[in-house]
């Protein structure tokens, strides 16, 4: 089945496709050589407020899956990063955006953690909490090549956000390539129109 066959498919499946978001580069800027250990570092992207609500429309459960290795490396606290992400859940239900569910990783790169993307674990353990999710009926949202590969290693419809020329190296990779979550989120509701 081809991708445009099969995301048509996801979206008219009896059960909702479950969302999996990537945070960093996605919903928020990322931080260059940095981590967002505050909340008043924290910056949504322009459209992504709205565009995780238009998207709640047509996914459940809506995953966040996030590396957060700044914690390992004792650069912030479990607690920080939840007063970020509390900050986060706020300003997104006042745009009606709705998230089901935040897993990070904590762990350093050098771990080898099977928790920490490109390792499929948060997406393992999201499917044992949520027993309607099916892989198949999944799309993953990254600015990763790693998130990339979570949805390779776990049969997901996989959305670059990014430089399409990337995209283009990995055709069996990625399979959709968007500029940003607000795009994706237009090229969905068109879809269903
Ligand atoms: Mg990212």
């Amino acid at each position: 089945m081809n991708v445009h066959k099969r995301i048509s498919a996801l979206l008219n499946s009896e059960t909702p496709p479950a969302l999996f978001l990537d945070r960093d580069g996605v919903i928020n800027r990322r931080i260059e050589g940095g981590y967002v250990k505050s909340p008043d570092e924290f910056e949504f992207i322009e459209g992504s407020p709205e565009a995780i609500a238009q998207l709640n429309r047509f996914f459940s459960p809506v995953i966040i899956i996030t590396n957060q290795q700044g914690i390992g490396k004792g650069v912030m606290s479990d607690k920080e990063l939840e007063l970020v992400h509390d900050h986060m859940l706020k300003n997104l239900e006042k745009h009606g955006a709705h998230i089901d569910r935040i897993y990070y990783c904590p762990a350093l790169e050098s771990s080898g953690d099977p928790c920490r993307k490109p390792s499929p674990g948060m997406a393992l353990k999201a499917k044992k909490d949520f027993h309607q999710i099916r892989f198949q009926n999944s799309a993953i949202v990254g600015d990763s090549l790693s998130d990339m590969l979570v949805g390779a290693r776990t049969g997901m419809l996989n959305v670059f956000i990014g430089n399409p020329e990337i995209a283009r190296k990995y055709p069996r990779l990625i399979h959709f390539c968007f500029n940003s979550l607000a795009e994706f989120a237009r090229f969905i509701h068109n879809l269903h129109a």
